[in-house]
């Protein structure tokens, strides 16, 4: 950069997390200075206050500090004892992580299809895929719903589902923690919900962290077990295979003085949303949450015509701004998940969303003059 370099030269980062760093400053050296200092690295205080925390911040029985969000999940599927001829029911338009742990454990992913205005599992695509399980010859257990870009899916009708084949729910709310449906929180939707800490989620730390919520007590009491090498009452004994999978204290510390600032960056982006909704409505498919479901926007996605949406890329990087395309390959199309089944009457929303999304940069600091760089920028480039 020159001295001639303006506001409007600078590169604009995708989700900008040294900003909230600036905001968070002392508080969070402050906050890790007292892990350094107390030294108990593993299970120290920080976890069990986080937990209390993020337990009354969504309402929940049990908040469980995990690993990550993929331990999380892992953890609730070894606790339902899921397994060898076993089918889950996933949706394809996710992160494939949504569908790793039912794989390692052996059991099938049945992949759905997703909803074309919320990119949500379809509950009509997860009624077809129990059908298409039971024809397999497998067992189908549960469904796990994901919460796409920050956005609840629609919990009622995925619930109805599972009641009406006696399936546990297990919501995949990585990208979505702090969203809300029908008023309530994320983490009381289902009997279990998982999140993720990753540093670019909405709420992340400085490493990798997860939570599993349930107002199940005995689940939760065999999460803590399993996240403890099986351990028992008694600690000296263990009653079941488990795995390392426990929340860092350094990382509960962060997470900590995040959260006290967490309530004022999801209005934050929704204020960055709205904004985006307002000037692009007419020349793309933006987001449309909808009055049952919020939203914490962990992305803005808006959806182009069939071969827009390259060269809009590449305009926008020519002016320094980035885009993501989440996701490309939707999971039935990744190598390693291609050949697990697919639900009756196939994904094609999930491959048609795979051809038309692009995500915008979107977070709690994205001030008004950067963010009406971009909408120039994709405006210019779609009239064009
Ligand atoms: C990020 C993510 C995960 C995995 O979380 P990690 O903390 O990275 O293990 C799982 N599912 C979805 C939908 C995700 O976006």
């Amino acid at each position: 950069m020159n001295q001639h370099t303006r506001l409007d030269e600078r590169p604009i980062p995708f989700i900008d997390v040294a900003a909230q760093r600036r905001r968070l400053g002392r508080a969070i050296d402050d906050a890790v200075a007292r892990v350094l200092a107390h030294c108990q690295f593993v299970q120290g205080p920080e976890v069990r206050a986080l937990e209390a925390e993020l337990a009354a911040f969504c309402g929940v029985r049990h908040a469980i500090g995990c690993a990550s969000g993929t331990d999380a999940l892992l953890l609730v599927l070894l606790a339902w004892q899921i397994g060898p001829g076993d089918a889950v029911i996933c949706p394809s338009f996710t992160y494939h992580a949504t569908a790793e742990m039912v794989a390692l454990l052996g059991a099938t992913p049945i992949i759905a299809d997703v909803l074309p205005e919320t990119f949500n599992l379809d509950p009509a695509s997860c009624e077809r895929a129990v059908e298409t399980a039971k024809r397999l010859g497998l067992k189908p257990r549960a469904i796990i719903p994901v919460d796409l870009f920050g956005l609840s899916a629609d919990h009622d009708a995925i619930t109805a589902v599972a009641a009406a084949h006696g399936l546990q729910v297990l919501d995949d709310a990585a990208q979505a923690f702090g969203a809300t449906y029908k008023g309530k929180k994320l983490g009381v939707l289902a009997t279990a919900t998982t999140t993720s800490f990753f540093p670019a989620k909405p709420l992340g730390c400085y490493g990798d962290g997860g939570a599993v919520f349930t107002d199940d007590d005995a689940l939760a009491a065999r999460v803590k077990s399993l996240r403890l090498h099986g351990e028992g009452v008694d600690r000296s004994e263990a009653v079941r295979v488990g795995i390392t999978g426990r929340l860092d204290t350094i990382q509960a510390a962060v997470l900590i003085e995040k959260l006290k600032i967490f309530p004022d960056e999801i209005a934050a982006r929704n204020r960055v949303a709205a904004r985006y909704s307002e000037a692009l409505a007419d020349v793309a498919t933006v987001p449309r949450p909808g009055n049952q479901s919020t939203s914490v926007w962990a992305q803005y996605t808006i959806r182009l015509a069939p071969g827009r949406r390259d060269p809009l890329a590449a305009a926008l990087k020519a002016e320094g701004i980035p885009t993501a395309i989440y996701y490309t390959k939707p999971l039935h199309r990744q190598p390693a998940y291609r050949d697990f089944p697919v639900a009756d009457g196939g994904v094609p929303v999930s491959e048609q969303l795979s051809q038309e999304v692009i995500s915008l940069p979107m977070h709690a600091y994205l001030e008004a003059p950067v963010q009406d760089r971009i909408i120039a920028a994709v405006r210019r480039s779609l009239a064009g």
